[in-house]
């Protein structure tokens, strides 16, 4: 509680009032004024002027409640003698005691003979009595103005108004003026003095109105109680763009834009004399066709024989919020629409204690996609909404949004109605003044084709490598076979064979003589055939056996090796007066000493046997390091392989010359190729015809 005060206490910037209620609220307080001062005119008896006054105050000034207290100092009592509003229960509790501590509000104003105000009533110890049903009767805040009439006991007017802080600076004075006036007023009660003073006061409280109207910042009018205009202030007329000559009367409706005339006439016809305040938004049309908002307000004004004898009223400019307004709805409308025809699903979460989060909202994609009904999801949790499995994933990953402040991106399948879907989620908070994380905005884009499309192709995918793994076991088996079946074939053959030159070594060495030049010509024909395929036998027997007693994989040294089957060739190049160089830095290699054997000595035969005719075979060798392996080259300068049969030689009985021009089974070089492919490595040929050929063996480093 505390007396008035240059500035207000706790008042805080947060809570100024409006300064379109202010006006409101001091346009009213002036009727209020206005009113007090007609009804001292009118009355002389102190008790009547008093009950008027509390009627007053209510009815104009718009306060719940109003009553009058004088002292009782028998009883030590502020002792009510006129009210308005105040009720039986609520003046047994309150505080009036004289004497008490701490004073109640009128107790203090009949000691201090100042006006105090209680400007929120819940939080006074002075006025706890009445807490409860202050709050229930709606009085938030109060003061008490002192009566001081010399000749009657000393008494205090109290008023009581709905909100809190409703006493400010400019409220006090007027009203403090008011108790004065009408203390005066009781002072010269029935005196010629009185009559004149009250006139004067009369004058005053007018010159006063005019004043406040004249430089208000609203807009004001008065009518009479017929609705005709009296009075517009200048702001009016800024507003309105009418002057005020222009304005009285009927004048102003010209003033108002057409559509909102017939509204405006309606409503004023409705609320007249109802005796409540009327409000309105119109447009005025400006002289220079500009179009004004404005939002109106009207309360009637009460005459001392309870008659409403006027309206006061006053229009704010309210263009700038109204184009806000207007651009607000088109935004929203344009997101809305933007939201509603979006191909990805939105959605919009509340968040909530407890890792709660609640849809709020969701767009006709989001039904579409999932095939749940709008019902299903708005105002449903998410456990109710998203399906079992993903709950833990879709749970944390909101919590991150909420707890980072930032989008958080997820994969997410789940089974919905309208069957199983795949979505890539993106989640972003939404943050309030105070950057709390309040809710959640979503969209999911549908990758269920995309991922059923991914599915499919590792499916396939699998599929093929399975098939690719059959046909390669079966081709496996296949050559497995053929191997068995060549070999057992040789094999087989062999017996035959060995018959066929047995019997023939007998012919030649005892009955050779008694064949003539033909036959025993014949005969040699039959050795030499028989040795040849004796030859083919044995070759294709070695190649058929390569490899399935297993490959060896040791450190040979190919120096060795190869100065080994040197030996074996040598004879054969000195019959032919040829040569053979063999570098002696050749490295050691990782494989099968036999196999190996196997290779160089193919390589070095075929260099010897395809030599220029009349020309001794000149041979080398030589070798590269390429890091994880070896290449060893074999090179002649021998009758060169035209390359269209660079590969094919590599082939069983490929061959480019007869058996006559040089002889061969057409089996080594296809056994070489499985030789150095069987030890991990790789065999080819550079050629070219008359020049020579260069084979190239890749073989594994140690
Ligand atoms: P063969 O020597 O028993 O005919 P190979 O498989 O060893 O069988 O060789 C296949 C063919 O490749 C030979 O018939 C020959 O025409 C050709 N050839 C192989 N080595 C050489 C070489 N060093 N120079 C020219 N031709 C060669």
């Amino acid at each position: 509680m505390s007396p008035p005060k240059k500035s207000a206490k706790s008042r805080s910037p947060s809570k100024q009032p409006d300064p379109q209620d202010r006006f409101a609220r001091l346009n009213r307080t002036y009727a209020l004024l206005s009113a007090i001062n007609q009804a001292i005119v009118r009355i002389r008896e102190p008790q009547m002027l008093f009950e008027m006054a509390c009627r007053i105050a209510v009815e104009t000034g718009g306060f719940l409640m109003a009553w009058i207290g004088v002292v009782d100092s028998k009883a030590g009592l502020v002792k009510p003698i006129a009210d308005t509003g105040l009720s039986e229960d609520y003046l047994e509790k309150m505080n009036l005691s004289l004497r008490a501590d701490p004073l109640g509000p009128a107790a203090l104003c009949l000691h201090t003979r100042r006006a105090q105000v209680v400007n929120d009533m819940s939080a006074e110890p002075a006025v706890a009595a009445t807490r409860e049903q202050t709050l229930h009767l709606g009085y938030r805040s109060c003061a008490s103005f002192p009566l001081v009439v010399s000749g009657l006991k000393p008494g205090c007017l109290n008023l009581y108004a709905s909100e809190v802080d409703f006493f400010d600076e400019q409220e006090l004075a007027l009203l403090n003026q008011m108790a004065t006036d009408i203390a005066f007023a009781m002072e010269f009660a029935g005196q010629e003095e009185q009559q004149r003073r009250t006139k004067l006061l009369l004058e005053e409280s007018e010159q006063r109105y005019q004043t406040l109207a004249r430089i208000s910042p609203a807009g004001i009018f008065r009518t009479d109680a017929d609705g005709v205009t009296t009075y517009v202030n200048p702001k009016w007329s800024e507003i309105s763009g009418m002057r005020a000559s222009q304005a009285l009367g009927d004048g102003w409706l010209k003033a108002v834009h057409p559509d909102d005339r017939e509204r405006l006439i309606q409503g004023w016809r409705e609320r007249a004399g109802s005796r409540q305040t009327s409000y309105a938004d119109y447009r005025f049309i400006r002289p220079d066709g500009s179009i004004a908002w404005v939002m109106g307000q009207a309360v009637p004004e009460i005459g001392p024989n309870n008659q409403v004898i006027g309206y006061v009223g006053t229009i704010t400019d309210i263009t700038g919020r109204k184009q806000t307004e207007e651009a607000l709805q088109a935004s929203e409308a344009r997101l809305s629409l933007i939201y509603e025809k979006m191909s990805d699903v939105l959605f919009y979460l509340a968040v909530e204690p407890k890792d709660l989060f609640r849809f709020l909202s969701i767009n006709s994609a989001f039904l579409r996609v999932t095939g749940l009904r709008e019902e299903q999801v708005v105002g449903k949790l998410m456990q109710e909404v998203i399906p079992k499995p993903a709950q833990a994933t879709v749970l944390r990953n909101y919590k991150k949004a909420v707890r980072t402040k930032e989008t958080v991106v997820w994969e997410e399948v789940s089974e919905y109605p309208a069957g199983k879907k795949y979505g890539e989620v993106t989640v972003g908070p939404v943050l309030d003044a105070h950057g709390t994380c309040t809710h959640l905005i979503g969209t999911v884009h549908d990758i269920t084709d995309r991922k059923q499309a991914e599915e499919q192709i590792q499916q396939l995918n699998a599929e093929l490598e399975l098939r690719v793994d059959e046909r390669t076991a079966q081709l496996e088996a296949a050559n497995k076979e053929l191997e068995a079946f060549s070999y057992s074939v040789s094999h087989d053959l062999r017996a035959p064979l060995r018959a066929i030159s047995g019997f023939a070594e007998i012919i030649a060495r005892r009955h050779r003589a008694s064949l003539n030049e033909e036959g025993q010509h014949y005969f040699d024909n039959i050795v030499q055939a028989s040795e040849h395929m004796g030859h083919l036998i044995d070759d294709l027997l070695t190649y058929a056996r390569l490899g399935r007693t297993g490959v060896r994989r040791e450190s040979v040294s190919l120096a060795g090796l190869l100065n080994e089957i040197s030996k074996h060739v040598q004879p054969r190049l000195v019959e032919m007066g040829g040569s053979l160089t063999i570098p002696k830095d050749l490295p050691t290699v990782k494989g099968d000493p036999t196999l190996l054997s196997q290779v160089f000595i193919n390589l070095l035969e075929n260099a010897l046997k395809y030599h220029q005719p009349g020309v001794p075979p000149e041979i080398s060798l030589a070798s590269e390091d390429e890091g994880l392996s070896i290449v060893v080259k074999v090179s002649d300068k021998g009758i060169g392989i035209p390359s269209e049969y660079h590969e094919k030689i590599f082939k069983v009985f490929q061959r480019l010359h007869s058996d006559d021009e040089y002889p061969g089974t057409g089996i080594g070089l296809a056994s070489v190729r499985k030789s150095v492919e069987l030890l991990g490595g790789r065999v080819w040929v550079k050629s070219q015809v008359g020049k020579g050929s260069t084979f190239f063996v890749r073989l594994p480093k140690e």
